[in-house]
């Protein structure tokens, strides 16, 4: 019995000496990994904040400028997050890391913050890209007639000597001479407003197209749309004629913002190569006298 005592306090002794320090040594290898770890994060952590950053630069100065629209007010993005004694439970606890851990939480809910933001921001301007589309696919932005088929362009805008009526008058559009039948295309996105047969504008068609702008094609030898249908930028919508008070076969059209009529070739640049837009200039110069 006492041999077996001795023996079993004796394994007793031998494993606590053993194993215990053992344990505990485990256990720092562990923590030190544990920090190595902590550190990587961290500065994994950095770098998705500078992410963040690069976001919120080409936010605030790219598409909000393209977009027209403000930047986010600093005051909104790195404002206050809140809660100054969250993690007081985790400081008191006394740990050897705890500031090194609360840091790391207070990072996280920065970038958390500003990541919100973000999302929130994005969204912002997915509606103002919508809205932007649809304004310009609707402002007036191409030719109503192809340059390949125009043999030219009075441009006539303003104050000029009235062919038929002989007398000084305001000539509120552009004429654009080409044979009929020519196809006349709506020059952005809108509404027909009018759509009748004038002693003056012959056949001719009114396209509301929202946001200011209206635009006006007349002479048409007929139009094959009519009040109340929607056109699209580039559809046919009627063909080149003589109709009303015109000279000889061309369309006259007009461009106005807020019913005030204003010169329609500030508004062909959008779909013309330089070559085109020289030959459109050409053209221009042939001849002045509109044909009403
Ligand atoms: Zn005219």
């Amino acid at each position: 019995m006492t041999v077996s005592l001795a023996l079993a306090l004796g394994l007793i002794y031998l494993y606590r000496a053993n194993f215990t320090p053992v344990k505990e040594s485990k256990l720092r290898a562990v923590n030190e990994d544990l920090k190595i770890d902590w550190n990587i994060l961290n500065d994994e952590l950095k770098e998705a904040y500078q992410l963040a950053n690069e976001l919120q630069f080409k936010d605030d100065k790219i598409y909000r400028v393209i977009l027209d629209t403000e930047p986010i007010p600093a005051t909104v993005r790195e404002g206050g997050i809140g809660g100054h004694n969250k993690y007081q439970d985790l400081l008191e606890k006394d740990l050897e890391q705890s500031s090194m851990i609360v840091g790391t939480f207070q990072k996280l809910d920065r970038l958390r913050k500003k990541l919100n933001i973000q999302s929130k921001s994005y969204n912002e301007i997915s509606g103002l890209i919508i809205e932007k589309e649809k304004m310009w696919s609707s402002r007036p932005a191409i030719q109503p007639i192809n340059n390949k088929e125009l043999t030219r362009l009075h441009t006539t805008f303003g104050k000029r000597f009235h062919p038929i009526l002989k007398k000084w008058q305001e000539h509120d559009g552009l004429d654009f001479t080409a044979p009929t039948g020519t196809p006349v295309y709506a020059t952005g996105d809108g509404l027909v407003t009018h759509s009748y047969r004038s002693s003056t504008y012959g056949n001719v068609l009114f396209v509301n197209h929202g946001y200011g702008y209206q635009t006006r094609y007349a002479h048409l030898t007929k139009y094959i749309v009519t009040r109340g249908e929607s056109v699209k930028r580039g559809q046919v919508i009627g063909y080149v004629g003589s109709t009303g008070r015109s000279e000889a076969p061309h369309l006259h059209y007009e461009v106005l913002y807020n019913y005030k009529p204003i010169n329609p070739i500030n508004f062909f640049q959008r779909d013309l190569s330089n070559e085109e837009y020289e030959k459109l200039i050409e053209i221009s110069k042939q001849e002045t006298v509109p044909l009403d």
